[in-house]
């Protein structure tokens, strides 16, 4: 079988003579084999080279994002460390406020509240601010900053607590006057002789205003014997008051008052010489001296 052949005549235009090229077939076809073998490659180097470029790009931008998180990581340590002071503040005056409360506690004697703890856990201040881990850092703070959202509820039912006996102690002048006389053995005014005086007479002109001295609910309104008209207001725990000679009434039975609102008017009905309040103040249904409960002056 004769071999066939390719001949490829090359005319140069510079020269007048032809050049011709003699190729087998096979020649031909490894030649266009190895042709097309060099395109797959250049192709595959081509998709690489563009690959790589995303890649680099992508290099490019991680390491912007790095070097920007870095400075958030800094600044977040900055905010940490800042905050942790302003904890520390806070802790200090949430303790002044206490020691505040305490001390009134123990000044007021009668006000049987439970004092509020102190921090339970030991939180070195170097551990705090300089706290290499941040995570660590942030979790001490979270801790520190829920038990002081304990302590504060503690503190909130106890100020409360405190505000209620506040409002229910006895604390102002029913009437603003003079004293006449005062809680204890006296002589009787009409008789002269020996007695004991539950309250305390505080001179006013007849009709002035006699004011609840706490905050209350009027349980009696009505004349009794020598007490003529007669308010008794009941403040809760133990405590009451009575208020006697009325002219009249305000308030009647059942009803709540506030400390300050007028429950009556000044007079002299019962057994009484002159316009005067009979003022008394009872725990648990014993007579006290008022004059603990009236402010001075
Ligand atoms: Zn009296």
């Amino acid at each position: 079988m004769a071999k066939s052949f390719y001949t490829f005549i090359v005319v140069p235009h510079a020269s007048p003579r032809l050049r011709k090229l003699k190729l087998t077939a096979r020649v031909l076809h490894v030649l266009a084999a190895v042709g097309l073998l060099c395109l797959f490659v250049a192709v595959g180097l081509g998709f690489s080279y563009i690959k790589m470029a995303f890649k680099a790009a992508d290099y490019e931008k991680l390491q912007a994002e790095n070097a920007d998180l870095k400075i958030q990581k800094k600044n977040l340590e900055v905010a940490t460390v800042k905050l942790g002071e302003k904890i520390n503040n806070i802790e200090s005056l949430f303790q002044q406020i206490q020691n505040l409360v305490e001390a009134d506690s123990l000044k007021r004697g009668k006000v049987n509240i439970p004092g509020v703890g102190g921090s339970k856990i030991d939180y070195p201040t170097a551990e705090l601010l300089g706290s290499a881990n941040l995570k660590n850092g942030i979790d001490l703070l979270r801790d520190r900053t829920a038990e002081m959202e304990n302590q504060l509820m503690l503190l909130q039912q106890v100020a409360e607590k405190k505000a209620t006996i506040r409002r229910t102690t006895p604390t102002i002048w029913p009437v603003k006057g003079n004293l006449t006389s005062h809680y204890g053995n006296r002589a009787d005014p009409f008789n002269g002789e020996g007695e004991i005086h539950l309250g305390v007479d505080i001179a006013a002109l007849f009709g002035t205003q006699v004011r609840a001295p706490a905050d209350g609910k009027i349980i009696y309104a009505q004349r009794k014997a020598a007490y003529g008209n007669l308010i008794i207001v009941d403040h809760g725990n133990g405590l009451t008051t009575r208020h006697g000679h009325l002219s009249r009434f305000a308030v009647s039975v059942g009803q709540r008052v506030r400390k300050n609102e007028v429950i009556g008017y000044v007079g002299t009905s019962g057994r009484s010489t002159a316009p005067h309040l009979h003022y008394e103040v009872r725990v648990n249904d014993r007579a006290v001296n008022p004059r603990d409960y009236l402010p001075r002056g």
